[in-house]
């Protein structure tokens, strides 16, 4: 494949971008959410060591002992124009050895595959990113624009000491950036026998809430009116029947317009086209269906200390993922339900998030895929979760998910996520490494 990188010697980044993942994936990263996440410094050490070993002087930055996170200012050919962020992160998220095939940190080459956690999420990508900028070192060529290359922390806790931290302590780090590209987009899904190349442009926003019930205490034996522990479990059985309307968000939109014209099937927004359109993405239906309305989940329950104690309040868990633009919306639903007897905490927000899909930024992900798969067909859509772009939103920055992968038409992508056999085709790595070197000299 002939790239506009120069003459770069793609063949043997590719190979080290298969190497760095599966050294990457033997480093356990392991992040609980309990602030004890092992293995972030010496993942970061280890990217570190491979960028000062082509003669970069990336910033390594602690935002508290042992949370570390990797910064490299890359200059482009047109220092006029914004920055560009390429960012990953080092963290990921448990394995249970019992229920794998494989050792979860063992970063195993098998059957055409690199296995273990964080093999699609994401050090796959983190190892891309290392082998184009080394390539870039290397072989003499430069970005298009400037890049600021971040390997985050703690993305799988929300942030907090990665993304989050480095927005609000370091934003030097990220001067003149107004566009980003990270996880989970630019993977391919077969549609009718082509393949889509889905890229992020959308995050639905989270709020993990705590709900209290408050009533009136009491003998168990004594008829109670006011049960705390009966008023919050109407309130959480009412909350998870409520029927969130479908509402379709303008990526989502064109999305399934795009996947109709695939199936050659007229797009039309009544609900059994749009669900035979979701079904039709194959193994991305599961990221997809859920970008079609706001969607609540209770995820705990606690009251009481005695069985023959009424108590005074009752407490649940929800873990509500409101579209973008409609998390006030939930919040008043959820209050609505709880009416004057309960009241809301919000444990933890992350901002609903959009991009356009049409701005040259998109334009050259597509020529890049074009150039290495012809039978290309670039597609945006909503991620029903978070990812660090939540974070870089706050100084303006746009997020795109693009790691470019081109996947065989069997592969279960999406249920590698957080999954058991975690594993990512090597062929896959190889191409992605191409995709994004050439994106990275050409990028809109
Ligand atoms: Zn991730």
């Amino acid at each position: 494949m002939s790239t506009p990188c120069g003459g770069a010697d793609l063949a043997s980044a590719a190979a080290e971008a298969v190497r760095f993942t599966s050294d990457l994936i033997r480093i356990d990263t392991t992040n609980t959410g309990d602030d004890d996440s092992r293995g972030e410094r010496e993942a970061a050490e280890y990217v570190v060591g491979l960028l000062e070993d082509v003669g970069y002087e990336p910033v390594y930055v602690e935002s508290r002992p042992r949370r570390a996170n990797v910064f490299l200012r890359i200059a482009g050919a047109d220092p006029s124009r914004s920055a560009l962020v390429v960012h990953g992160h080092l963290d990921v998220v448990p394995a249970d050895p019992h229920e794998w095939t494989v050792d979860p940190f063992s970063g195993a080459i098998e059957d055409g595959m690199a296995w273990g956690r964080g093999a699609v999420d994401m050090k796959d990508m983190d190892a891309m990113m290392i082998a184009c900028v080394r390539d870039m070192a290397v072989n003499g060529w430069c970005p298009a624009r400037d890049l600021v290359v971040a390997f985050f922390a703690d993305e799988e806790s929300s942030g907090t000491w990665g993304s989050e931290w480095c927005v609000r302590n370091r934003p030097d780090l990220f001067a003149g950036a107004t566009e980003a590209i990270g996880e989970v987009g630019g993977f391919s899904t077969t549609v009718a026998g082509r393949r889509a190349y889905l890229v992020q442009t959308a995050e639905k926003g989270l709020m993990w809430l705590r709900l209290i019930m408050r009533g009136t205490a009491g003998h168990g034996s004594a008829a109670n009116s006011d049960n705390a522990v009966t008023h919050l479990a109407d309130a959480v059985a009412r909350l998870a029947a409520h029927r969130w309307p479908r509402d379709m968000m303008p990526a989502v939109d064109t999305l399934l317009r795009g996947v109709a014209d695939l199936v050659g099937r007229p797009y039309s927004d009544d609900p059994a086209t749009i669900d035979a359109l979701v079904d039709a993405l194959g193994p991305a239906r599961r990221f997809v269906a859920p970008s079609l309305g706001t969607a609540l989940n209770p995820t705990g329950l606690q009251a009481g200390c005695k069985a023959n104690v009424v108590p005074s309040h009752a407490e649940a868990t929800m873990d509500v993922r409101p579209l973008p633009g409609q998390e006030d919306h939930a919040l008043a639903v959820v209050a609505d339900v709880l009416g004057e007897r309960g009241h809301v905490e919000i444990l933890h927000r992350g901002i609903g998030v959009e991009a356009p899909f049409d701005v040259p930024l998109v334009d050259a992900m597509a020529a890049a895929l074009g150039r290495a798969d012809p039978d290309a067909v670039v597609l945006p859509y909503l991620l029903p979760a978070g990812t660090d772009a939540k974070s870089l939103a706050a100084l303006g920055i746009r997020g795109y998910g693009f790691v470019p992968l081109r996947l065989p038409a069997d592969f279960d992508f999406t249920a590698m996520f957080h999954g058991v056999d975690e594993r990512v085709p090597v062929g896959a790595i190889e191409f992605g490494t191409r995709v994004l070197a050439d994106f990275l000299a050409t990028a809109g």
